[in-house]
């Protein structure tokens, strides 16, 4: 791995591309996993590199459904497991909810290698490989899921997703839950709750949330997700990167 100072400005990014091109070269993260994150990066600059309030509602927003729920799912891929794999472990921890791999670009072999490497952080009975059941509208390898998993959820954390399969998961009845740095995806505009914030900061947020959350009763945690509205979420981190934009000739 390439060593990077410490006291370069954008050291921690530095770390992650880093982190995900070894990971790439692991088998973990696809190679469109690698301009996916890019594309993660422009959105980001754009947001300011912070979690700004309208993410820090949805990560709210976001613990309170799956601490509701009968059945939560948090869906890890490989760019997800590279960058927050022990935050969505103990995300999942603090919400009783079952951690699957679902993979976009699917081979068994990376299923078992994300499998495997989210077993190293302490991640316990997570589902990926063998898959025995399928989302409907999703074709090939795409739409294969688990009957114990995503496919009689009723709450699904989907981070960094794709925007068709997002729409075949609200197909289905679910209650969609994304981080995705873009409010302009079409994840972001399909899911119910759209966490506008990098992983690598939306992740330890929900945990220590969760943390807290879960003493909460369910009728406080309905308020949350009553009051939470995820159109006004998504005009407020868009109008966060035009306000952005317009500062620079201030
Ligand atoms: P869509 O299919 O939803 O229209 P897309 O095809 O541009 O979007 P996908 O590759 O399907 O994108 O999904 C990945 C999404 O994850 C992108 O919107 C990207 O901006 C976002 N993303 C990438 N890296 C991160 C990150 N570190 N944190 C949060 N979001 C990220
Ligand atoms: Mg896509």
């Amino acid at each position: 791995m390439t060593e990077i100072p410490r006291s370069h400005p954008r050291y921690l990014s530095l770390v992650m591309r880093e982190r995900l091109v070894e990971m790439m070269h692991r088998g973990i993260v696809s190679e469109a996993g690698l301009i996916a994150h890019g594309r993660g990066e422009a959105f980001d600059y754009l947001i300011g590199e912070r979690t700004n309030d309208f993410a820090m509602e949805a990560e709210k927003a976001g613990v309170a459904a799956l601490l509701l729920a009968e059945k939560p799912v948090i869906s890890v891929n490989g760019n997800a497991a590279a960058l927050a794999g022990k935050e969505l472990i103990d995300l999942g921890g603090l919400t009783d909810a079952r951690i699957e791999v679902n993979l976009f670009h699917r081979t068994e072999d990376r299923v078992e290698k994300i499998v495997r490497y989210l077993e190293s952080l302490g991640g316990k009975d997570i589902l990926g490989p063998e898959p025995d059941a399928r989302v409907p509208g999703l074709e090939h390898a795409r739409g294969l899921c688990h009957k114990d998993g995503i496919y009689h959820a009723d709450v699904v954390l989907v981070p960094l997703e794709d925007g068709d399969r997002s729409q075949a998961l609200k197909k289905m009845g679910k209650t969609v839950v994304t981080i995705d740095l873009n409010p302009l995806s079409r994840t972001a505009k399909t899911a119910d709750i759209t966490i506008v914030d990098n992983i690598t900061r939306a992740a330890p947020n929900m945990v220590e949330i969760a943390g807290k959350m879960r003493q909460a009763s369910p009728e406080k945690l309905m308020s949350i997700i009553e009051k939470y509205s995820n159109i006004i979420v998504l005009k407020s981190a868009l109008a966060c990167m035009c306000g952005n934009i317009r500062a620079i000739d201030e």
